[in-house]
């Protein structure tokens, strides 16, 4: 029988903390963490990720400000605008909701966000720093899976991690944090992705199976070993008649199934999702408390 990772809880644990904090803080220097979301186009999912963003930071107390630009945008006219965001004080954190229109290269963009402001840590300067072991701004899925594992007092130290995906927001950057010689890391860790003949190879290797693909039921029973500790970041919609809906939400990871050996699982929904909300509020917390050189 498994241990259910409860991410709902360990987030919302977190935002109180932070709505503490930032009470403090407004009490001491007068003003709030802020975080700007630019939204560029209409796509619907963004949206919602941008509106649940928003929500999050007010209710933990902080300033939060959305930027809705047309969908004919020019890279020119966006970059102005994360100039004008570098330049504000009011302004903490700024994200760009991804992915942005075609006319607009995405890498340029997230170059010009100030690294100091770079709070979804997706800036080449932070990764670079996250790789060679310096603090910086950690992506905040991965950051949300150390968080995780730290909450539940998964020993990584010599355990190997196996990674299913190598994309920059996820796949690559929790392997580099989990490789790190480092409290909470100091893992053995295995990347692998579609060049691999057969996964199965690796995923029945893994002490902790850390699947970020984006296949529903990519991982089953069959692929893992007993015990192994397993954390789902996938995020698929598959057919569901007996919702209202029509769909629902599940992982990579065939959850009913895999759960009976694993020692960990995080649930989809409720598991992974949850933690990265709450992890870019904390990442722009602590650009707040940079910024007013409080430890
Ligand atoms: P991505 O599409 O950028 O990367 C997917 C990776 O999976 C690629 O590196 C690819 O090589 C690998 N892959 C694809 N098919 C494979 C296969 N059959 N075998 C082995 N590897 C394979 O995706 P991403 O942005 O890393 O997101 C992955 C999943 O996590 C998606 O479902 C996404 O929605 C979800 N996600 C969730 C959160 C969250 O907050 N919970 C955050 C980010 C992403």
């Amino acid at each position: 029988m498994s241990q259910i990772i409860d991410g709902k809880l360990v987030a919302s644990h977190i935002r109180k903390e932070l709505k503490n904090e930032a009470e403090s803080l407004l009490k001491l220097t007068g003003k709030k963490p802020g975080l700007v979301a630019i939204l560029v186009g209409d796509n619907s999912a963004s949206k919602i990720y941008v509106n649940s963003k928003s929500k999050a930071c007010n209710e933990v107390g902080f300033h939060s400000v959305i930027k809705i630009m047309e969908n004919d945008t020019t890279e020119e006219d966006l970059l102005k605008v994360i100039k004008e965001f570098n330049a504000d004080d009011d302004i903490d954190g700024i994200l760009v909701q991804l992915p942005l229109p075609e006319q607009i290269d995405e890498d340029k963009i997230i170059e010009a966000i100030s690294p100091e402001k770079d709070v979804d840590g997706f800036h080449p300067i932070s990764f670079g720093n996250l790789v060679i072991g310096k603090e910086t701004f950690y992506p905040c899925t991965p950051f949300g899976i150390m968080e995780l594992l730290k909450y539940y007092k998964i020993d990584t130290k010599g355990k190997h991690v196996v990674v299913v995906g190598r994309s920059n927001i996820v796949g690559k950057p929790i392997a580099n944090m989990l490789v790190q010689k480092k409290d909470g890391a100091n893992a053995i860790v295995t990347i692998c992705h579609t060049a691999a003949p057969d996964i199965a190879f690796y995923t029945k290797q893994a002490d902790i199976l850390i699947a970020a693909v984006g296949k529903a039921n990519l991982i089953t029973k069959d692929m893992v070993k007993d015990g192994v500790v397993v954390i789902d970041v996938g995020i698929n919609r598959i057919e569901d008649s007996n919702s209202a809906k029509g769909y629902k939400v599940v992982g990579d990871v065939d959850f009913e199934n895999v759960k009976e050996k694993a020692s960990f699982i995080t649930p989809v929904p409720g598991g992974v999702g949850p933690m990265t909300i709450a992890m870019l509020l904390t990442n722009t917390l602590k650009s707040f408390k940079q910024k007013m050189n409080i430890k």
